[in-house]
């Protein structure tokens, strides 16, 4: 944002002083040297407005959504967890692709019970070598390799400001820092890393927190479900569910998440009884 506001100042300070040079320096002809003067000041107007588009394109390049992010890095995946998600930023979805043809969802988003975690993405079928595309326009910021999670895995932040993350990937055809449009190939689909069977894991995050893919893609319509998608931070996952940790009892979970011990019971499927494990995530409301 800085140095579009520099680039901005140095616009209207040339604009101006254009303006003040044909006010002021020739009063008697005024007239006369406006009107030669105009396609002159367009011609300068429209060299300023070239050079802020080529720099607002150059920005975009080296740094999407930078108005947004800290920062632009490749060590995590989850790298922004401390910073505070804007209320209600609005999110243009409208140059999209869906990332692969296929319609079928084998697992939602959300709280796995059975596991006691949190599934951060959408599943959707795909087999072994079918193409797999960049949902919106933006830069690479990792090309990876997990073997107990995401195996071969692709993440992209967006210039909508949104990062998306394609797992379980057979091949990865794009490399780290490289500029996609919205339908690049980026890689084959796959079942590396902890799958069972081909299929995509699809997580859509802002700043880190998850968001149901399904709130944004509409897979079985091939389409999005809205042009925009309002960020709300209350649907973060870190607000509605607790990892427990050491020295921590029901009681004491419930009274610092604000639930009371039955309810938090009635939504683990637990009883009062129950060992809690550290490690096991709770989900609080
Ligand atoms: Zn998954």
């Amino acid at each position: 944002m800085i140095r579009y506001n520099v680039s901005l100042k140095r616009m209207i300070s040339r604009i101006a002083g254009v303006a003040v040079l044909c006010l002021f320096t020739l009063p008697t002809f005024a007239q006369d040297f406006l009107a030669e003067q105009t396609p002159v000041a367009r011609k300068l107007a429209d060299m300023d407005s070239l050079i802020f588009n080529k720099q607002i394109t150059k920005e975009r390049m080296e740094y999407p959504a930078m108005d947004i992010y800290p920062d632009w890095q490749d060590t995590r995946v989850h790298a922004y967890g401390n910073v505070k998600i804007p209320a209600n930023y609005v999110v243009d979805l409208s140059d999209f692709c869906m990332p692969t043809t296929h319609t079928r969802i084998t697992d939602s988003f959300g709280y796995r019970r059975w596991r006691r975690r949190m599934h951060y993405g959408l599943d959707v079928k795909v087999y072994t070598g079918d193409t797999i595309r960049s949902a919106f326009s933006g830069k690479v910021r990792m090309v990876r390799y997990e073997r107990r999670g995401y195996g071969r895995y692709i993440v992209i932040r967006h210039d909508n400001g949104l990062e998306t993350i394609y797992g379980h990937l057979s091949k990865q055809i794009v490399k780290e820092n490289q500029y996609v449009e919205a339908g690049t190939p980026i890689g084959l689909g796959g079942s590396t890393g902890r799958s069972t069977g081909s299929h995509l894991h699809f997580e859509v995050r802002f700043l880190g927190m998850a968001i149901n893919p399904a709130s944004l893609f509409d897979f079985k319509k091939q389409d999005i479900v809205a042009s925009t998608y309002t960020i709300k931070p209350s649907t973060s996952p870190k607000a509605r569910y607790y990892k427990v940790r050491s020295g921590d009892s029901l009681s004491r979970i419930a009274s610092r998440q604000g639930v009371s011990i039955k309810r938090l019971c009635d939504l683990n499927h637990i009883s009062t009884r129950t060992i809690l494990r550290i490690g096991m995530v709770l989900k609080c409301s």
